[in-house]
């Protein structure tokens, strides 16, 4: 919130300094936008869930073959890696994800997805690129043409990395696995955009540090002993347990992490019981939880584990009715932590070519992202992810004003003013890579 009302009396006076300071490239990218508007609707209308961007990889592999680049597909899943070399130089890869979500779109746009497939239960589901998966896509088309063109300006290798399954947290360890450090050449630098939900089109918000979050699913099953609602002395009630467990849970970031240190347990399903009469023999709790130190996120997981177990041992359980714990490791996110030099590296190129009114710092978000995967390899890569501004001038203007809530990521009605916030990715992901291209 702080961010947006500071961004208000730059917007203001900002656009008819870039009007009419036009850059070379943005000049160029302005050439190509016509032709990258229509890759992003064509990707718009044909969202794919995650782990099924089959279409959306090959269209990928098609247009980074049609610019030279020298393609491999399917690499962990539906991924695809497009390499570049451009003489002697350093690495710099840039990432795009390409996966749509099961979401009915709601914008009321011409160009809205009526796609809908089976979700993994076979119940008929509405896919979106709710995520603004496409503009990534598609900023990241642009690029790789804008270094194309631009060949003669830089020497190195360039890797576009295509890559799926992001929302379940899946491909870039997929694509880690598969060998993308190993198998292809190592990168230097890790680049990567997300769409902004709440920075204004034109605009992009970067930070040095810690960007998103780690991110951890756990299920919890309370164990009880079940009978008949009115006999409850002879019962273990799992409800009672389970109320008393998630009341306990909010004295872990009360009481036992540190106030400095960000942290978030939320409970967000509870399911137990099946009628009025009936105490059940068991309870189910699902939780996410968020931090940036990966100390702390060790820490919530011990302190869960120790305050279940010492609910139901003060209730009198015995070991086998003690609760279950199950962290879901394989979708466990770790955080982005944009590695400080190259961030600042970026931002002063992104100022260069789009001004500095455009740039502003971003605050951390509690938010995941698999890109942070990319920097926690054991070659300790530097990595760096910014915010692309998405929202429509007018809507966000009418936000400040009015106070009106902007849709978010992921949701049904969020449309990005997609000319230029891709006109302006573009820009500032080329002016990045070039400059560490050319340091
Ligand atoms: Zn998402
Ligand atoms: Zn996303």
């Amino acid at each position: 919130m702080k961010r947006i009302s500071l961004a208000l009396p730059a917007l203001l006076c900002s656009y008819s300094l870039v009007a009419a300071d036009v850059t070379l490239l943005q000049k160029q990218v302005k050439a190509d936008l016509p032709q990258l508007e229509a890759l992003y609707l064509a990707l718009h209308q044909a969202p794919e869930l995650s782990y099924h961007e089959k279409e959306t990889g090959k269209t990928m592999a098609k247009e980074l073959k049609a610019l030279g680049f020298d393609v491999t597909e399917n690499v962990g899943g539906y991924g695809v890696v497009g390499i570049l070399k451009n003489g002697k130089g350093p690495t710099v890869m840039i990432r795009a994800d390409t996966d749509g979500l099961p979401i009915i779109e709601q914008t009321g746009k011409s160009y809205a997805s009526t796609v809908k497939t089976l979700d993994k239960n076979n119940n008929e589901v509405g896919v979106m690129h709710g995520c603004g998966h496409d503009i990534h896509m598609t900023s990241f088309i642009g690029s790789a043409k804008q270094l194309v063109k631009n060949n003669g300006k830089w020497r190195g290798t360039l890797m576009m990395v295509a890559q799926p399954a992001e929302e379940v947290g899946a491909g870039a360890k997929a694509m880690i696995k598969e060998g993308l450090f190993d198998k292809f050449p190592r990168p230097d630098h890790v680049l990567g955009l997300h769409v902004s939900a709440s920075v204004p089109a034109g605009k992009v918000a970067i930070a040095p540090g810690y960007a998103l979050a780690n991110v951890d699913s756990v299920d919890i099953t309370v164990k009880g002993k079940g009978g008949h609602g009115a006999y409850p002395h002879t019962t273990v009630d799992p409800v009672v347990l389970a109320s008393r467990i998630v009341m306990s849970l909010q004295t872990i970031n009360s009481r036992e992490i540190s106030p400095l240190e960000p942290s978030v347990i939320t409970v967000g399903s509870i399911h137990g019981g099946s009628k009025h009469n009936i105490i059940s023999n068991e309870v189910k709790l699902q939780l996410t939880l968020r931090s940036y130190n990966r100390d702390i996120r060790n820490q919530q997981i011990a302190a869960i584990k120790r305050i279940t177990k010492g609910i139901a041992v003060s209730a009198g359980l015995e070991e086998d009715l003690y609760p279950v714990v199950y962290v879901h490791e394989e979708e466990s996110i770790p955080s982005t932590y944009n590695a400080p030099a190259l961030a600042n590296k970026m931002k002063a190129s992104i100022e260069n070519e789009i001004g500095k009114d455009n740039v502003l710092k971003s605050e951390p978000v509690m938010a995941g992202e698999d890109f942070g995967l990319f920097g926690r390899t054991e070659h300790k890569l530097p990595i760096t992810i910014f915010w692309l501004g998405g929202v429509e001038q007018s809507l966000y203007q009418q936000s400040v004003k009015n106070g009106t809530t902007l849709p978010s990521l992921h949701s049904s009605k969020f449309a990005p003013d997609y000319p230029l916030t891709i006109e302006t990715g573009v820009r500032a992901m080329t002016a990045s890579a070039l400059d560490l291209f050319n340091q």
